[in-house]
């Protein structure tokens, strides 16, 4: 390296220097400039597994939390944020609502199976569902949607009442059994 080579780089302001990110990678998520985030509390509800629009959920939820009237009012803005994992800044408008994962079917608040899937594979660095959003808030996020998915992995299969054909075992003798394998 040249004299002046080494002079240039050692005159270089680290936090001036671009690091580009690899094409198809998500910036790495940073605590710094996203302070004002939070996850959503779980919440239990009727799980659904019909197929997932989140821009037709977002739309039912804000008719049913009342967000889409003229200077809704924070409590509106609250049952708003249920149906989600992440609210970002003080969450009091449409653009500050992350990773949807709930909806309104027949009047009701319902878990939506495939929202859920939607939101953590968005949380993990899909679709950049995760920009701006601390890390402590992230795995905060994710636990709340994992206790979702939970759900139903958790869930013990029914008992089965299974009507066996009879079989006739009269005339079988153990060595024709140990042939047919
Ligand atoms: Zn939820």
């Amino acid at each position: 390296m040249t004299d002046t080579a080494s002079k240039a780089l050692a005159s270089l302001d680290p936090s001036s220097v671009h690091v580009p990110v690899p094409v198809g990678e998500e910036p790495e998520l940073r605590d710094d400039g996203a302070a004002t985030c939070r996850a959503v509390e779980y919440e239990v509800a009727p799980v659904v597994d019909t197929a997932w629009d989140a821009s037709a959920a977002e739309k039912r939820l804000q008719a049913w939390a009342g967000v889409d009237a003229e200077n809704p009012s924070a409590e509106a803005w609250a049952k708003y944020a249920r149906g989600f994992a992440i609210v970002r800044g003080d969450g009091n408008k449409l653009s500050e609502f992350v990773c949807p994962h709930h909806d309104i079917e027949g009047g009701k608040f319902v878990t939506n199976k495939h929202g859920v899937s939607a939101a953590i594979a968005a949380l993990n660095g899909g679709r950049g569902g995760a920009k701006g959003v601390s890390e402590s808030e992230r795995k905060a996020a994710l636990a709340h949607l994992e206790k979702h998915a939970a759900e139903w992995h958790d869930e013990k299969p029914k008992p089965m009442r299974v009507r066996l054909p009879a079989i006739d075992l009269r005339g079988i003798r153990f060595s024709d059994v140990l042939h047919c394998a």
